[in-house]
This record gives C-alpha cells, sequence and structure tokens, in this order.
C-alpha cells in the first residue's frame, strides 16, 4: 500500500502537530510556527500571527482523535469535518507538489485547511482500511503518535528518541538476564 505523496504529506503534517502537543510543548511561539510551516511549506493563506497559532494549537486535540479513531469512529470524524466547511474542491500545482486535490479554498484560515486536509488523507486511510499505519508510541511513558507509512511496516515509535531509548532499555535487559 503506497499512498501518495499528497496524503502523506497531510498525514505527517497532521502528525506532526499532534505531536507538537506533547510535553514540551513545540508550538509554542511563532518561530515555532515558522518552523512547521518549514517543514511543511503549506501554500496559500498564511498570517504568521498569534491568531493563527492559537487557532492552529487548539486544533490539535481535534486531529489527535480524527488520527486515532477506530476505522467507523474516524469516518464520524471525517464526515462531521467535511460537513462543517464550505469545500471547493480543484486540482492544483503549485511549488514542490504536482496535481493534487485543494479541498478548501486557499484563503481559508490555516487550522481549516489542516483540519480538511487531514480528512482528505483518512479518506484514503479509510478506504484502504490503513489505520493501523496510526499508532500511539510503543515507548511505554510516551502518549505520541507514531505514522508508518514504511513498506514493511517496522515503525513502532514516534521518533528515534523513542527507538533509541527503547533499543537500549532491550540490551540491557537482555544483558541482564545473561
Ligand atoms: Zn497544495
Ligand atoms: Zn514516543
Amino acid at each position: 500500500m503506497n499512498f501518495t505523496d499528497d496524503t502523506a504529506e497531510a498525514l505527517r503534517a497532521a502528525v506532526w502537530l499532534v505531536n507538537s502537543a506533547e510535553d514540551p510543548d513545540t508550538l509554542e511561539s511563532l518561530e515555532d510556527e515558522s518552523a512547521f510551516l518549514t517543514d511543511f511549506p503549506y501554500s496559500g493563506r498564511l498570517d504568521r500571527d498569534d491568531r493563527e497559532l492559537a487557532a492552529l494549537r487548539a486544533v490539535r486535540p481535534r486531529l489527535r482523535a480524527m488520527l486515532t479513531a477506530p476505522r467507523d469512529e474516524m469516518v464520524d470524524h471525517v464526515n462531521d469535518a467535511l460537513a462543517a466547511s464550505r469545500l471547493t474542491p480543484r486540482l492544483v500545482r503549485h511549488e514542490g507538489a504536482d496535481w493534487h486535490l485543494h479541498a478548501v479554498a486557499d484563503d481559508r484560515p490555516l487550522a481549516e485547511r489542516v483540519l480538511i486536509e487531514t480528512a482528505m488523507a483518512l479518506i484514503d486511510v479509510i478506504r484502504a482500511d490503513e489505520g493501523s499505519r496510526i499508532s500511539i508510541c510503543a515507548d511505554e511513558t510516551c502518549e505520541a503518535l507514531a505514522l508508518d507509512l514504511s513498506r514493511n511496516r517496522s515503525k513502532r515509535y514516534c521518533s528515534t528518541t523513542c527507538t533509541n531509548r527503547n533499543a537500549v532499555a532491550a540490551y540491557r535487559a537482555r544483558r541482564a538476564a545473561e
């Protein structure tokens, strides 16, 4: 199963935002927002002000609920989000991205576009029944999301930090058992 580039990118952006809410919060300032926009260069309206930042921060719990819901509940989240937005789907091509769908107008607030792009990406996830690609990090102490877009489904941790911590713990446990 391979998602299209725009779907994969939308999922990565949504997971970045959700994980930014973990302690310590990494989306607290306009500088943080800038870092997000460097990693995920959204086209369209970017206000880069406190209001936009607050809306992005506020949408994170909803993104988390959407991304972690069981399949049928995910459908409800997606349908609710789509129903609440004025959809004007059209194919666009812009710097860094070949033809893909923008479901809402480029002048809609960033948080709304993020929410709708996430919903659109989850349509692919739901249709392909690939919800298991999104999980809560396998580290016992970590609540961040792990997004596994790899072919061999090898990713269980949210980050290299969690991967390494658990590799070290597993090594020590083996050594102790010997
Ligand atoms: Zn685009
Ligand atoms: Zn983790």
